[in-house]
This record gives structure tokens, sequence and C-alpha cells, in this order.
């Protein structure tokens, strides 16, 4: 789950880390009062889960309260690369002297944290990576010992922090950080720009702030702030289904169980010369419940135009899904065509359940390929 801007930067106070003061605002005038409220210049910031607000015009300073409203005015119903502003962070402005670029991300081939830290920051850092590497400083933590404080100097001294008001400043954000990061089950926190003032004070000035959906039980402080409205409603639909559920950009709908197949689902109809329009994960059900609420979720996606349902029966029985099929269909009408491949334990039986039934638009394939072929083209 990514959270906002003004999210992440409250986790931050919570675990140290200096921010700014600021408010949230949902309206000009809300942006105008809280301007009123902070007191001095401030700056209006478009909270949308995607980087790079700056550069389009979705972060703006405003000398008065007047010129909060405005700029307000302005960036509300922006769209930033797809997503619509429809919060506003009002903040301090603060004065820079200088931009450094903070992050932890989780490097899985590593199986550790890993810091990033360098003084070249405010712009793109896969622009720093490739640009000048030797700048970027890299650091792994071992997950048992935790955040050293030998580490933090050779990350400060590696990206060639002299200054020691800043050195000590430096150490106790990424003190904080790691604090942070492994307290909220975080798979990503950036920072960036992490800034310095004229006056030598460190703080965030941006947050980019991940956590973990599979650890958000135990933070539901955390999984609250989730904007639903935010989100596709199919997204919302397949959470309250607790389905799993991804949307992709093709045109044809993918049920599956398990993971592993479904991701060889896609890898077959790409080669057909299809593209998937999304994929649900049946897991190892596929009981009428759980096959009526994934068709429910994939069928309410407007990118769909054909459903290829594609079953390999283990522990789950092909028959049990046949007739699961069957019942979802007279449950709901689906306008879709759907291709059913069933291979597997009782795949037999489970293709004559379905040849009896006969049902308008279901289409059953002997094998993977053939029903990935005939999903591609019922989708054109
Ligand atoms: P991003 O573009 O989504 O990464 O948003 P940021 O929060 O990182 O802001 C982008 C840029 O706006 C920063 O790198 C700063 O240069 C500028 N900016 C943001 N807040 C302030 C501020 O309080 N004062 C000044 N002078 N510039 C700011
Ligand atoms: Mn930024």
């Amino acid at each position: 789950m990514d959270l906002y801007e003004y999210q992440g930067k409250e986790l931050f106070r919570r675990f140290g880390i200096p921010v700014s003061e600021g408010r949230l605002a949902t309206t000009p005038h809300e942006a105008r009062a809280a301007a009123v409220e902070i007191g001095g210049p401030v700056v209006v910031k478009a909270q949308v889960l995607t980087g790079g607000r700056g550069k389009a015009g979705g972060i703006k300073l405003a000398d008065t309260p007047e010129e909060a409203e405005q700029r307000a005015g302005e960036i509300l119903g922006l769209d930033i690369r797809g997503h619509v502003v429809r919060r506003l962070w009002i903040e301090r402005a603060s004065e820079i002297a200088k931009e450094y670029y903070l992050s932890i991300t989780f490097d899985r081939g590593a199986k550790q944290p890993l810091f990033m830290f360098t003084a070249e920051g405010g712009v793109d850092i896969e622009q720093v990576a490739e640009d000048s590497p030797e700048a970027l400083v890299r650091l792994y933590v071992d997950p048992l010992e935790g955040f050293q404080p030998y580490q933090a100097r050779r990350l400060i001294y590696g990206a060639g922090i002299g200054d020691p008001g800043e050195q000590k400043q430096i150490a106790s954000i990424l003190e904080s950080l790691y604090a942070a990061f492994v307290g909220c089950d975080a798979m990503l926190c950036e920072i960036n720009p992490l800034l310095v003032t004229p006056d030598g004070e460190v703080k965030a000035l941006d947050s980019k702030f991940t956590v973990d959906d599979n650890a958000l039980y135990k933070h539901p402080d955390i999984a609250q702030m989730r904007d639903t409205a935010a989100a596709a409603p199919q997204e919302v639909l397949a959470r309250e289904k607790d389905v799993t559920y991804v949307k992709l950009d093709g045109s044809v709908g993918i049920l599956g169980n398990g993971a592993g197949l479904v991701m060889s689902t896609l890898d077959v109809i790409a080669l057909a010369g299809g593209r998937p329009a999304n994929f649900c994960d049946l897991g190892g059900g596929g009981d009428a419940e759980g096959v009526v609420d994934a068709l429910e979720v994939i069928t309410s996606d407007d990118q769909v135009r054909s459903i290829f349902f594609n079953i390999f029966g283990g522990i789950t029985r092909c028959d049990e899904v046949a007739r699961g099929i069957l019942q979802a269909l007279g449950r709901m009408t689906i306008e879709h065509p759907i291709v059913v491949r069933l291979d597997g334990t009782n795949a037999e039986e489970g293709r004559r359940i379905l040849a009896d039934a006969s049902p308008p638009n279901l289409h059953v394939e002997p094998t993977m390929l053939d029903a990935a072929r005939r999903a591609v083209e019922l989708a054109r």
C-alpha cells in the first residue's frame, strides 16, 4: 500500500524524522485557512500516489493566504500521470540550500534492506544511478543485527557529507528511518529531497512510503490511511471480496488457480498474440462463491472482451470447479465469451459437466494453448 506524502510524513514525524508543519486541504478555501494558520509563505502540494509532481505543476509556492487559495484552485483537479488531485498538503515553505536523496528498500536478491544515499538529490535517482553511480552510496543492513552506528558513518562519509552539524542530524535521521522501515513493515521509505536549509537544518521535504499489504493487519492505524476513493473500483471490490486481483492493460480477463499457473497463463496469452486485461487468482478455491466473486471483479473492468478460465486441478477438483462455473453463470449474466480449460484431477468429469450443460458463450478447450488462442481470438 502506497501512502500519500502527508501520511508518510506523519509516520516520519512519529519516528522522530524532522518534517515541516503542514495541514491537509481539499478545497481552495481550506488551503487559504491552512495558510493563515501556518503563517508566512507556504508550499501547496498535490497529494497523488505518483512521483514527479513538481515537474507536472503539482507543487507551487505561495507567499500569502490569497495566493495559496489561488494555487490550490489551479492544482485541485489536475491530472498527474493519470492521478487526479483531490487532496492538497499545505506546508510551511522551506528555504533550500542543498537537496540530498535517502531511501531504504528491500533488495530481494540479497534478502536484506538496502540503504541508498547521495548528496546529489532532488533529481530523479535513476538519473544519478546512471550518470554518476559512484555518487550513490549503497549499504545493506543485516536484519538480525539491525542498523549500527558505524553504518551511519559509512553512509555519511561515503556521500561526502563534511559538515559536522549535518553529519549529526543525518546520523539520527538514518537511525529513525530504519526504525520506521522496520516498525511499519515498509517496503520502501524514500526521502527525496532530504533538505538542508541555509541554517543547516536537515529535514524530509518529501516522502514516499510503501507498506507491505500483508502486514497491514498489524498496523490498523496505517491500514485506515487507505484512500478507497482513489483506488480503481475493481480493486476496492476485489479487496472487499478477498479476491487477489491485478489490473493490466490488455483485453483478456484471466482467472486461474494458483499464482504459478496464473503467471504462465499471462505468458501463454502473450504467446497467442493477445494481452491480458487483468487477472484473478482463485488460490486453492473453485467453489461457486469464489468463482462468482472473481467473475464479478473481472467483468466490472470495461477493457475485458473475453475471459480465460484456466484451472489445473490438484487438491481443487475440476468437477467442482465446473459446477462452480455453472452455478456462477446461473446467478449472474455474463455477456463476455468465456473459454475454459480444465486439466488435472477429475478434468474429464468437469469437461463433461460443462459439455452437458453447454451454456451459451462458454467454450471448452482441451489445452492451455488452444484455450489461450481462442480467448485472444474472441477478444478481437
Ligand atoms: P516530487 O516532484 O513529487 O518529487 O515532489 P517534492 O515534494 O520532492 O517537491 C519537488 C520540488 O519542489 C523539490 O525538489 C523542491 O525543489 C521544490 N519544493 C518543495 N517544497 C518546497 C519548499 O518548501 N520550498 C522550496 N523553495 N521548494 C520546495
Ligand atoms: Mn520528491
